[in-house]
């Protein structure tokens, strides 16, 4: 893969192709990988024998339809096939070049893959989002992710060292010395999860920095929802006087997607991915505007190519040219949830990314907060959920009481659904460095 040429304010000229001419690129693509994929991978071979496909035959994207959705449960079993690798690495073993994991607690971690020329694809990718978000050469960029076991922290320091950032690879421990050395280099440019840079910003406080004082100008957060949850964006703006931007990606399709200097929701990489938004029941096609799940596939992926992965997030997609002047796809309002982390409350959709906007956006409640869901919510005779219980920490001194019945009375307000919350004190929930959990389901 060639460095695409950029210009002053986009990074590759594919983000500004017209609908047509992307189209006209997606279909050649297409194409191309999927004569690819049948020739390389043992997964889709069988896959494409079992509904009788060609690749050859690939005449539009109507014809895409034809193959089945690959679910991650399809994955881990076709692991079983031909252990360690699986099914799915369409690499010789020489070319192979990087494996990363899954994080399940529970499950055996599934390996993903990688070649040199994939990992060239993701820095570049990686280094357009940087560079929309206004990153360039001289800027000190301390990257916050973690290293271990996880893809962002690697994705990330290629990205922004192939863009001509100077990269301090710091990952998500020590907290007092990232900020030490934070204030001592001068960092311009910070990554993490969003739990993390407010958490990041409250022990620089404790130890007498204040986070608004630093040279940093942008923050890039990924790893879990918030970049695109208006309370959670404003509370870190606000804590380090920079600017927020949401970063999209899974470790089956790192990366998916990120925000520009409009933040609409997250444009989506259309010249990586082909993109289609379904029905979660159906299977169908939603209109842009209406509520679906991601359905990724590989435009030009050699290692371990995935064609119409069920990424299980529910977005919101908007076709429509966006004022920063791409024409890539944008997923409003980031993602909404995963599919299977939606609760239904009395029939209610209730995603915990609509929670937290209310607990971000009430005041005296700080960052930490958990959703519950066990006994004291579920109907005992239909187990369906009759509403959702809430812990939430308050600023030192608050009232709890009142300031429970202030976040419930939020929740009925806007969700319409009842809510049980417990207000606790500034560090009585656990902390987190990496990922945060917020919903507790408990059998
Ligand atoms: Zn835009």
């Amino acid at each position: 893969m060639t460095t695409s040429p950029h210009n002053e304010t986009f990074w590759d000229q594919r983000e500004t192709f017209s609908r047509d001419q992307l189209e006209s690129y997606q279909l050649a693509a297409l194409k191309r990988q999927l004569g690819y994929v049948g020739a390389n991978s043992v997964y889709y071979q069988k896959k494409f024998a079992e509904v009788g496909f060609k690749p050859g035959d690939f005449n539009g994207f109507e014809d895409l339809k034809r193959l089945p959705l690959t679910k991650k449960v399809d994955y881990v079993a076709a692991l079983s096939n031909d252990p360690p690798f699986g099914d799915f690495l369409a690499v010789d073993r020489e070319n192979l070049a990087r494996i990363h994991f899954s994080s399940g607690t529970s499950a055996k971690p599934a390996p993903q893959f990688w070649s040199a020329r994939d990992l060239e694809r993701w820095a570049d990718l990686y280094a357009r989002y940087a560079y929309a978000q206004g990153v360039r050469r001289g800027d000190i960029f301390q990257c916050l992710f973690t290293y271990s076991w996880f893809v962002g922290g690697l994705g990330a320091t290629a990205g922004y060292q192939r863009l001509g950032a100077a990269v301090i690879p710091a990952g998500s421990q020590d907290t007092e010395r990232q900020i030490r050395t934070m204030f001592e280099f001068g960092s311009t440019v910070i990554c993490g999860t969003p739990s993390f840079m407010v958490y990041l910003g409250e022990v620089a406080k404790k130890l007498g920095y204040d986070p608004a004082d630093s040279k940093v100008h942008s923050i890039m957060v990924g790893g879990e929802p918030g970049g695109n949850i208006p309370a959670t964006r404003q509370r870190i703006e606000k804590l380090w006087d920079a600017r927020c931007y949401d970063a999209y990606g899974s470790l089956e399709f790192q990366t998916i997607g990120f925000d520009c200097p409009e933040r609409q929701g997250p444009h989506v990489a259309e010249d990586f991915v082909y993109a289609e938004v379904l029905d979660a029941k159906t299977g169908n096609d939603v209109a842009d505007g209406e509520p679906g799940v991601l359905v990724l596939t590989h435009l030009d992926k050699e290692a371990g190519p995935l064609v119409r992965w069920w990424t299980g997030d529910v977005v919101v997609r908007d076709q429509s040219p966006c004022s920063c002047g791409r024409t890539h796809a944008r997923l409003l309002g980031g993602v909404k949830g995963r599919a299977d982390d939606m609760l239904i409350v009395r029939g209610v959709n209730v995603f915990p990314s609509a929670v937290e906007e209310i607990v971000r956006g009430t005041d005296g409640f700080l960052n930490e907060y958990r959703l519950i869901v066990d006994d004291s919510v579920r109907d005992p005779d239909s187990g369906l959920l009759k509403g959702i219980r809430i812990q939430a920490e308050v600023e030192d001194g608050a009232d709890q009481d009142a300031l429970s019945a202030v976040l419930a009375a939020a929740i009925k307000e806007k969700l319409n659904i009842r809510a049980t919350v417990q207000a606790m004190p500034q560090g009585s929930l656990p902390r987190t460095e990496h990922k945060a959990s917020r919903l507790v389901v408990q059998p």
